[in-house]
């Protein structure tokens, strides 16, 4: 199919995009690379598809790469919160720490928390709408003040921007689900929450090279060590999602800028992930603004654009990798 754009896409497979018949419009769209999210995805289900896609691709004739997304150590609010969700009021105080949800106490699923924050410390709950400051740290907890409020719920990501976290950078999960995915040989795994160069050896290690790497940059450290970072991998994800949490929003276009500019440096691959057609969800059709995104990204030379939601359970994954498709090839005319 010499028509396609040279962009890659990559769409997330779920279950809006699980069907032969989505896949194969998919394929013929012009998806390149599917991508298997493991903050989600179970084995069976997933080793199906990878089966049909492998398949549909061959009777087309096209080349779809898998890429296996590992989940790496995102922290989460606990599971036991209110089912309708914990209102968090601004001014209010409310004490974190590892253990069981209850009245003025947060769970948080990471043990070491308390001992790597400090006194000043920002928390942001509900992808980043609710934020909290450490103001007193006590042996097993800390008392946060709540800068912005709003609800909170069960097993939903934290982030903590500025924290020095010492949390293990590939968790048993992590390592169960690569192990999973060599079995599969899947052609890129991706890592979430890459800080240096250091994750990224570990991976190496654990692949046994068998496999391209591509560091998620979505923490500020790992736009520091961005150029050590990229020494160890194969490729780049400007993470836009948990980078817009971690980073002032503002911040994102100059980020994706310099992350695409390293890359082409170091002659590794970039791929631009998150909220690229996020109104697709919903709509047939992007709006203004994501054409121009997309626009952009292939401006700026990105190898790759990526679909998450709106390909994993959106109700147009086929529209949505067609629009982008038709975006990636009008903007390669320049
Ligand atoms: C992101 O945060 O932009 C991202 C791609 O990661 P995930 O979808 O796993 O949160």
């Amino acid at each position: 199919m010499k028509h396609l754009s040279k962009t890659k896409i990559v769409a997330t497979i779920g279950p809006a995009s699980s069907s032969k018949k989505v896949l194969t419009q998919m394929i013929e769209s012009g998806l390149d690379i599917a991508r298997f999210n493991f903050s989600h995805a179970k084995y069976d289900l997933s080793a199906k598809w990878i089966g049909i896609i492998r398949a549909i691709a061959k009777k087309k004739k096209r080349e779809v790469k898998i890429l296996q997304d590992l989940q790496g150590p995102r922290i989460r609010l606990g599971a036991d919160l209110p089912e309708k969700g914990l209102p968090l009021k601004k001014g209010a105080k409310i004490k974190i720490g590892f253990g069981k949800f209850k009245r003025g106490f947060l769970p948080i699923d990471y043990k070491g928390l308390v001992d790597d924050i400090k006194i000043g410390t920002l928390i942001m709950l509900s992808d980043g709408t609710v934020e909290l400051e450490v103001i007193k740290k006590e042996k097993n907890s800390a008392l946060a003040k709540v800068l912005v409020g709003g609800k909170v719920f069960s097993r939903k990501g934290v982030n903590i921007p500025n924290a020095n976290l010492k949390i293990s950078p590939i968790t048993e999960k992590d390592k169960a689900d690569i192990k999973w995915g060599l079995k599969n040989e899947v052609d890129y795994i991706a890592l979430s929450f890459v800080k240096d160069e250091k994750d990224m050896k570990e991976l190496r290690k654990l692949t046994g090279g068998k496999v391209k790497l591509i560091a998620k940059i979505e923490r500020p450290q790992a736009l520091k060590n961005l150029k050590k970072i990229l020494k160890f991998s194969d490729g780049v994800m400007v993470a836009r999602g948990d980078l817009g949490i971690e980073l002032h929003l503002e911040k994102i276009p100059n980020a994706q800028r310099k992350i695409i500019d390293v890359a082409h440096k170091t002659k590794k691959l970039v791929i631009v992930a998150t909220q690229m057609m996020e109104s697709m969800l919903n709509n047939p059709q992007p709006t203004r603004a994501e054409v121009s995104d997309i626009d952009t990204a292939v401006i700026e030379k990105a190898d790759a654009v990526m679909l998450s939601e709106e390909t994993a359970i959106g109700k147009y994954p086929v529209e949505a990798v067609r629009v982008m498709e038709k975006i990636c090839k009008e903007a390669e005319k320049e």
